[in-house]
């Protein structure tokens, strides 16, 4: 079954099933809206991955 995700690099909201590439980090599996975001991710995951707690998940497009 398809989910809704979210592209960790470029904050595109994506299909699951659709995405591009994923990668399963610190036992999260994330999911990317192309290879070149799969890469950015591999380099810097700690960059990327927002806290579970994070107050700013409000549709903010800053990277
Ligand atoms: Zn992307």
């Amino acid at each position: 079954m398809a989910m809704q995700v979210t592209d960790p690099v470029c904050d595109m909201t994506i299909d699951s099933e659709q995405a591009a590439a994923r990668e399963v980090w610190k036992g999260q599996t994330y999911y990317f809206c192309s290879k070149s975001c799969q890469e950015k991710f591999r380099a810097a995951p700690d960059r990327y991955v927002k806290k579970a707690d994070d107050p700013g998940a409000h549709g903010s497009h800053n990277r």
